[in-house]
């Protein structure tokens, strides 16, 4: 994929505050950045796609709040923490990345691949379930208990992981009955 990095970044209405939420949220040396790269050289999913951490730190300090949070790359982050590790200013920018994602998730903006994986939190309690029998085998092969002692086997776990997901408001933030809505039609259309 083509790099975006060329391309001008276009300041229509900068929201200042944008930098002063993130920083207070988890990047409190986001003005630090003197946009090295150092963060963008490291970063797996900037090799393999059009994702710039660099790019998106420079845009959150411009104020470009609505460019930066509704960019689908804002999502490719794998949250390897490389950026982080070799900063030389301490930005963190991954605790930067997932600080701009909860304010783009507040205003309804989130991959749907992200979605449905919140949506496993919800339903199971982990966001990597042990949903497949072939799994199981693969731990008992290693001489591990084939359903680990969490919520994987305990039913009244995800019980009160499903009352905290709603108390909270975790599942109306994602849209989780939407997302069932809709998967339920995609799943009655195959039939
Ligand atoms: S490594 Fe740190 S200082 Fe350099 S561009 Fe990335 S965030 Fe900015
Ligand atoms: S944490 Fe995210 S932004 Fe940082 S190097 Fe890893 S994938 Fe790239």
């Amino acid at each position: 994929m083509a790099s975006t990095e060329s391309q001008p970044i276009v300041i229509d209405e900068p929201d200042t505050s944008f930098a002063e939420m993130i920083r207070a949220t988890g990047g409190p040396n986001i003005q630090s950045c003197f946009q090295c790269g150092t963060c963008s050289g490291s970063c797996p999913a900037g090799a393999r796609t059009n994702y710039l951490v660099r790019l998106i730190i420079r845009k959150a300090l411009l104020g470009l709040k609505e460019a930066v949070i509704s960019a689908p790359e804002l999502w490719y982050c794998t949250t390897c923490y490389t950026c982080q590790d070799r900063c030389p200013q301490e930005v963190n920018p991954t605790d930067v990345i997932k600080a701009i994602r909860n304010v783009a998730v507040a205003h309804g903006h989130m991959l749907m691949n992200h979605r449905k994986t919140a949506a496993k939190v919800v339903e199971t309690g982990h966001a990597v379930p042990l949903d497949k029998e072939s799994w199981q085998k693969l731990r008992a092969s290693v001489g591990l208990e084939p359903v680990p002692p969490n919520a994987s086997g305990n039913p009244w776990a995800i019980e009160e992981v499903r009352k905290i997901t709603k108390v909270s408001g975790f599942e109306k933030l994602i849209g989780y009955e939407e997302l069932m809505k809709a998967e339920a039609e995609k799943a009655k259309k195959k039939e």
